[in-house]
This record gives C-alpha cells, sequence and structure tokens, in this order.
C-alpha cells in the first residue's frame, strides 16, 4: 500500500488551512480534489472536522485508475480466452468497481496474490506497455490526474501522431478542472500554460479524448456519416498524443477592442492571421512545446514530419492520415476546428524539434 500523511483542517477556508500545512499549490488542488470526492463541493462543506489520506507521491511511479487496471485484466484475461472478473477475483480485486474513476491504491502487480507470474506479466505488459525512460531525458511536467474522461489503453493502436489544439480557455488549472469534470466528457495527455508550466492529465498508454470524430446533430445525416466513417479511418484518439496549449483561439474586434469568446476583453497582446485575430502563443509555450514535443517524438518514435497538405490544413483525404506518423493540428483532422490557428509558428515548432535532434 502506498503511504499517505494524514490530513486534518476545519473550516471556513479549507485552502488556507491546507495552506498552513507547508503543501505546495499543486498538493493543495489534489487535496481539495480528494476532499471534493469524499465529502462533496468544499465550498458547501458545514463547519466541523475533516480528514483526508493525501498519496505521498512517489516520483516516476504509475498512477493507474481503477478502470485502467480492471481493463488491463479483462484485456489480459482476453488474450488466453479467460475471464478477467475471475482474475479480478483471485486478486481480491473485485471492490475496484466501486470506484472506478478513483485512483489505484492496492497492491504492485507483481504483489498480487492469486495470480500466476504468467498472468502478471501479461496485465503487466498492458498497463506499462513502454519501459520508462531515464529521468533527464523527462520534461518537467506535473501530474495532475487521473480524470475519468479516457479509455484504458489505445485499443491495440501505437501512438503514432501528436495533435496540436489550443484551449479556448483562460487558465491552465481551469483546463485541467474541465478535463476533470465527468460532465465535459474531453480530456488530452498534457496541458501547456501561458508560462510554459506543462500539466499531464492523462497517461501516455491510454486514450484521451481531445480529436475524436463523434456525430454532431447539427452536421446532418450524411455529414455525420462521412465524420464517422472518417474517424474509423483516422482513429485520432487511439493514435495521437494530445497537446493543448493555453490560449484564447479568436477574438472578436469590436470598436477598436478585442473581446474573447465569453464576451470578455482581452488586454493581452494581439496578433491578425488568416484575416483573424488571436492571441500569440506566448515564448515560453513554445520552448515547453518544443521540449515536450521532442521527447514524445524519440520516446514513441513519431517521426518529425507534417502531413503531406500542412500541419493545420483539413485533409480532404481520411486515407492520407490513416497511414500517417507526425505532428498536426486539430483543423488537419476535423473541418469544424480551427484549432492550433494561423497564427501558430509550424516552422518554429519544426526547427525546434530538428536542432533537439
Ligand atoms: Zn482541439
Amino acid at each position: 500500500m502506498k503511504e499517505t500523511k494524514r490530513i486534518s483542517f476545519s473550516i471556513p477556508t479549507a485552502h488556507e488551512r491546507l495552506a498552513a500545512f507547508g503543501l505546495t499549490e499543486e498538493e493543495i488542488e489534489r487535496s481539495l480534489d480528494l476532499v471534493e470526492q469524499k465529502y462533496g463541493p468544499v465550498d458547501e462543506l458545514v463547519p466541523g472536522e475533516y480528514a483526508i489520506e493525501l498519496p505521498i507521491e512517489e516520483p516516476g511511479a504509475p498512477v493507474y485508475t481503477n478502470q485502467d487496471v480492471i481493463s488491463s485484466f479483462y484485456a489480459a484475461a482476453r488474450q488466453v480466452g479467460a475471464d478477467g472478473w475471475s482474475w479480478l477475483s483471485r486478486a481480491g480485486l473485485t471492490g475496484l468497481v466501486a470506484d472506478r474513476q478513483g485512483e489505484y491504491r492496492g497492491p504492485a502487480i507483481d504483489d498480487l496474490p492469486g495470480l500466476t507470474a504468467g498472468e502478471k506479466a501479461r496485465i503487466q505488459a498492458i498497463l506499462a506497455p513502454t519501459a520508462a525512460p531515464p529521468a533527464e531525458a523527462v520534461p518537467s511536467f506535473t501530474w495532475v490526474g487521473p480524470t475519468g474522461n479516457h479509455d484504458s489503453g489505445r485499443f491495440g493502436h501505437q501512438i503514432e501522431m501528436i495533435v496540436i489544439h489550443f484551449t479556448a480557455s483562460g487558465s491552465g488549472t481551469g483546463t485541467v478542472s474541465w478535463f476533470k469534470n465527468p460532465q465535459s466528457k474531453v480530456s488530452a495527455h498534457y496541458v501547456i500554460d501561458r508560462d510554459g508550466r506543462m500539466f499531464q492529465v492523462v497517461k501516455d498508454g491510454n486514450n484521451a479524448w481531445h480529436a475524436g470524430l463523434s456525430s454532431r446533430p447539427a452536421l446532418g445525416l450524411e455529414a455525420n456519416r462521412l465524420r464517422l466513417e472518417r474517424g474509423d479511418l483516422i482513429r485520432p484518439n487511439p493514435r495521437a498524443i494530445g497537446i493543448e496549449i493555453v490560449n484564447w483561439g479568436p477574438l472578436e474586434k469590436r470598436d477598436n477592442k478585442y473581446y474573447n469568446w465569453t464576451g470578455k476583453e482581452h488586454l493581452g497582446q494581439v496578433v491578425e492571421a488568416g484575416g483573424q485575430y488571436w492571441e500569440p502563443y506566448t515564448e515560453s509555450q513554445y520552448d515547453s512545446l518544443i521540449e515536450l514535443v521532442s521527447y514524445l517524438c524519440k520516446r514513441y518514435g513519431v517521426t518529425i514530419r507534417y502531413p503531406p497538405q500542412g500541419a493545420g490544413v483539413y485533409h480532404e483525404r481520411p486515407q492520407d492520415l490513416a497511414d500517417f506518423s507526425g505532428i498536426l493540428g486539430h483543423s488537419a483532422i476535423d473541418n469544424t476546428k480551427s484549432d492550433p490557428g494561423p497564427h501558430f509558428d509550424w516552422d518554429r515548432l519544426m526547427a525546434g524539434l530538428r536542432s533537439a535532434g
């Protein structure tokens, strides 16, 4: 079992009380998540005594949801024509179904009772399909997951593409919260904030929900038929890592002022590109993106190249993308999307990747 530290606090101001324990802002946020899971929305707690168990971070230790573990059991058992539930039962883990989105806190797979070494190896191979790279090669991102908004594993696909998005949002933490909200049904593997800080929400080996081509009621029958067919051919989520860059996206100009989609005035810098106004990406975001994409390309053997028609250009022929390994914008996959937008400097990304080796 993981070690935990016990944290007790009183209402009001849960955040301030947690800060008084000398926790980092990130630990506070994780703690508030746990409090919310256990007791309900923090702002609605009544005065009284509360206690949670905050797991002590073990650097490099994989973090799985209970559903990841359940799915790996089923997938491993299926490989040998066996039943996943009976494996879970032998290992004493059937209780995991009671909290599918929670973080797995049970024994390491190797230490589980009731399973043969071969069975454990199969489960392990599905849970951790690639060996961990040397620590110095890994960019410094903060793990802020897990979220329930993902599928365990990649439906048998390899990581072949890296899809770049903008969040159309005001902050990295807001975006992460949105990705962790079960209502949103969206997520990405990584989020890069304006100051260059990187967050990971979904593990690389899992299927995040960032570029799927599901049907849209507004599109009509034929358009949706083509869209679903395209999705089946490209399989964007199972084959891609999704990176979201925090950026407002398109801005509207009125009376020499600029407004983001929420209607709020945009007071920062503005660039014009493709006949529209945009918030420019920051220097720190480009630096972090180059570091992250370079690492991912090396680790998973993704080719450093655009699709033939260009990285941000919508590809009419889904077959071009079905066999493609490389880096592209969300707009290349989905004609209802514009991200990362014409203000994104693809040449800078590519030059950075090439000089990073
Ligand atoms: Zn997108």
